[in-house]
């Protein structure tokens, strides 16, 4: 028989791409070499909240005496915590097993090569295919010096699979990943230090949010440190450029990811394009490709998750010119905050001629208001519109009408 469709790689692009195909009468088949949910769902996105979640519900039960609520005797059993995680994983990889399986898509669970651009080989098979498409994701990116070993310099990955929590930790890389783990790790109630060799932590993103998580991580004594990196390590002591000294139990190399995709003249999707590594951008390439709805590469949401969120879209302060104006607001001129006792951070929008160009978000909830500004800014609705909008009352949304009727 020949297919369609010949897809490698089970993750978000692949089986997105997957599952549209399909559902337009393609015939599909999807070649998955581990488990189909890819890194997202197995080694990424799902696993990563799962672990923010329990960690902060920790974090939450431990000061909660400071409002009158009291835990006597409160103790963590991470192996618990683990076996949650996993159920969370494998409940949401049989759902989306079963989404596919339903949609018609041929798993094939088996390392694909690519002989031609009409045929793939899998477990000694050969699979005949009008088109393929590459979907093959990406890897932790080791750096010189501090090559993975599993067990003191550890990936995404292994972190994954660590079985008890560590006294003290050295996240490398201050990006959604390092900044995501330095949150678990410091909920738990590890000894936090993080290495950025930036300026600032979370160098991509708007430079007031940066200054405003580096107050945040002083205020929860999590050390971090700039313009740094390791110079070297010795029986476990690590000595970082600036001269600081360091003996963490573990160390988390969270320095980005590096695309796996055969160099061949097919289409590629997801992370192997080594564009925006997201699962929503992968998710947005496989649409594109299945149903040729076309997105705007500059408006790709970035969230940070843990407490308070962080999201971001458009136009950055550092990125503003002449005819930019920004307008913030701190999340504390809202009740809901206070209710909340989440009143650390801010909405910021930057304006130019009447519309929204960017928005840049610290605060609870701020994942899912990232998705209301996003909407104004790829529409480019007016403010005068947008004045018109009944914010309900009391929310963090009300922020965006604050800053806008003043504006
Ligand atoms: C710790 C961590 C946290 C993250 N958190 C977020 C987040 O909160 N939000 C977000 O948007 N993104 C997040 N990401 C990124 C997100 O996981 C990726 O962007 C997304 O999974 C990319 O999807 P993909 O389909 O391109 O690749 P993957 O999900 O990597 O899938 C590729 C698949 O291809 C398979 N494969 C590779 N080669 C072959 C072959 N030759 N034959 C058969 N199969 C093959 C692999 O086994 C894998 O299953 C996170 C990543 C990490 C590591």
């Amino acid at each position: 028989m020949e297919y369609d469709y010949g897809i490698i790689g089970g993750g978000p692009a692949g089986y997105t791409a997957g599952i549209m195909l399909a559902k337009q009468g393609k015939s599909v088949v999807l070649f998955e070499k581990d488990k189909l949910g890819g890194t997202c769902l197995n080694r990424g996105c799902i696993p990563t909240k799962s672990f923010i979640h329990f960690s902060e519900l920790y974090a939450q039960a431990k000061y909660a005496q400071d409002s009158g609520i009291y835990f006597d005797n409160l103790t963590l059993n991470f192996s618990k915590i683990i076996e949650k995680k996993n159920l969370t994983v494998e409940k949401l990889r049989k759902s989306l097993e079963l989404a596919v399986k339903n949609s018609g898509v041929k798993t094939v669970y088996a390392e694909a090569c690519i002989k031609d651009k009409n045929t793939i080989v899998a477990n000694s098979e050969t699979f005949c295919v009008k088109e393929i498409i590459v979907a093959t994701g990406a890897k932790p990116r080791e750096i010189k010096g501090l090559e993975f070993d599993g067990n003191f310099i550890l990936s995404s990955d292994d972190i994954l699979g660590i079985d008890e929590l560590p006294k003290s930790i050295l996240i490398v890389g201050s990006g959604a990943i390092g900044i995501e783990w330095a949150r678990i790790m410091n909920n738990f109630g590890v000894e936090v230090t993080v290495a950025e060799m930036a300026e600032h932590l979370i160098p991509t993103a708007d430079i007031e949010v940066s200054k405003r998580i580096e107050r945040i991580f002083k205020q929860k004594k999590i050390s971090y440190y700039l313009n740094d990196s390791i110079k070297s390590i010795e029986n476990k002591i690590v000595t970082l450029n600036s001269g600081a000294i360091l003996f963490p139990e573990k160390i988390l190399v969270a320095a980005g990811r590096i695309p796996v995709c055969p160099a061949c003249e097919v289409s590629v999707i997801g992370d192997a394009c080594g564009e925006i590594q997201l699962a929503h951008y992968a998710v947005q390439q496989a649409k594109e490709f299945a149903l040729n709805i076309p997105y705007d590469k500059n408006l790709i949401p970035s969230v940070i998750y843990g407490e308070p969120e962080i999201a971001w879209v458009g136009v950055r302060e550092q990125d503003m010119d002449e005819n930019c104006k920004k307008a913030v607001l701190p999340v504390s001129a809202l009740g809901k905050s206070w209710c909340d006792e989440a009143t650390d951070g801010f909405i910021k929008l930057i304006l130019k001629n009447n519309v929204i160009v960017g928005a840049h978000i610290v605060s609870k909830e701020a994942s899912s208001l990232i998705h209301i500004l996003l909407t104004a800014i790829q529409n480019k609705i007016q403010l005068n519109d947008i004045k018109k909008i009944c914010f309900a009352h009391p929310t963090y949304a009300e922020g965006i009408f604050e800053l806008v009727i003043n504006n």
